[in-house]
């Protein structure tokens, strides 16, 4: 059996860091908005080549307040792909504005930019690319179109940690970043974690404000804020979890070298990665004609695969109101029928790598 993913290797490679972090902190009677949280916020901000970085409560939240930072609010369109995670299109709705869907290139699963101008509109305010799977967006034609038409570009970053694009961090290649820290994430927490990257000074203290009920001196509220700050443990972990990540992410790639030179010459859709991105690999995803029966075989063979994501934004219950019928964007329709993602951790051994790849082979 290899499950599809396995997070104990990840906490045993910082095990005595992690448990130390824990008691230090339990002991330390301070749980919210300390020297931890401080700390890992340098860090991260250093690690992403970005001046700021507010620890929040989930990636979510990371979203949605980065958009209310950069001022988006109800009438306003954010542009958004077709088939990422419904996270990136929820956090445009809570802000009270319309998300607007750009299809992906099929080639990299990325916002395509030669499709983006054709959906803005008088009331575009923000660019809203995600780093799906792992491997970055084209961010140098985003930011060009954003800075003709007078945009921001807040990028999602929930799957991207350590990536990097044409040698610059993803973290840094956008006005404001958003992160997840859950626990499935390539920097993960033990619970929910996420945050924003920014070197634009006045959008972290917007942030900053948002996730403390929009107040920078106690009882003083000066924006309609929320609850949403990374607690002292989550930060302690990260803390500790992020010096791993690059020994963590090199581990992803050599698996992910070792799939793309193992799995060649099938009828399988692979990764495709152009030469200006080095992905981090949180998910290495493949199509299949037959995606179903070919899990299924996989299943049966004890390896753990899941799709991600079996049913576009467009297509849920809670878009319904959107009124975007079956065929609106066939791209992401056909990503969502073909797309299986196979297990793919640090701390997989050679031994497993070599099961799943004659696995595919028999089944594909
Ligand atoms: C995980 C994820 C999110 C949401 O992060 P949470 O911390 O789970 O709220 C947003 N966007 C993408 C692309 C994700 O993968």
């Amino acid at each position: 059996m290899i499950p599809f993913l396995n997070l104990l290797p990840t906490y045993e490679a910082s095990r005595s860091a992690i448990d130390a972090a824990l008691l230090r902190v339990a002991a330390s009677g301070w749980y919210l908005l300390g020297d931890e949280l401080r700390a890992f916020e340098a860090d991260y901000a250093a690690a992403c080549g970005a001046s700021h970085c507010a620890g929040l409560a989930n990636g979510l939240d990371a979203l949605q307040l980065a958009l209310k930072a950069l001022g988006v609010g109800p009438g306003d369109e954010v542009i958004v792909p077709s088939n990422t995670y419904i996270a990136t299109w929820l956090a445009v709705s809570l802000c009270g504005a319309t998300p607007v869907p750009v299809e992906p290139d099929p080639a990299t699963y990325n916002l395509d930019p030669a499709r983006i101008e054709a959906a803005i509109t008088p009331r575009t305010r923000v660019l809203l690319p995600v780093h799906l799977y792992g491997q970055p967006a084209d961010m140098d034609a985003v930011n060009a179109i954003a800075a003709k038409h007078g945009l921001a570009v807040l990028d999602d970053c929930a799957q991207a940690h350590a990536a990097s694009y044409k040698g610059r961090p993803v973290g840094s290649l956008a006005r404001i970043s958003a992160w997840s820290f859950y626990p499935g994430k390539n920097l993960g927490a033990m619970g929910d974690g996420g945050a924003t990257t920014t070197s634009d000074a006045a959008l972290d203290d917007r942030v900053r404000m948002l996730r403390n009920y929009g107040s920078r001196v106690k009882y003083q509220n000066e924006l309609k804020g929320i609850n949403s700050r990374l607690d002292e443990i989550q930060a302690a972990i990260l803390a500790v979890k992020l010096r791993d990540l690059k020994r963590a992410t090199a581990e992803r790639r050599s698996i992910a070298a070792r799939f793309l030179a193992g799995l060649r010459d099938l009828p399988l859709g692979l990764p495709h990665v152009p030469d200006w991105v080095n992905p981090c690999w949180h998910l290495f995803v493949v199509r299949h004609a037959d995606r179903d029966a070919f899990q299924r075989r996989l299943t049966e063979r004890g390896i753990g695969t899941l799709i991600h994501y079996p049913v576009p934004p467009h297509r849920q219950p809670a878009y319904a109101d959107m009124r975007l019928a079956e065929g609106t964007f066939p791209i992401a329709e056909a990503m969502h029928r073909e797309v299986l993602s196979l297990p793919l951790w640090p701390g997989m051994t050679n031994a497993h790598v070599e099961t799943v790849i004659d696995a595919v082979r028999a089944c594909a």
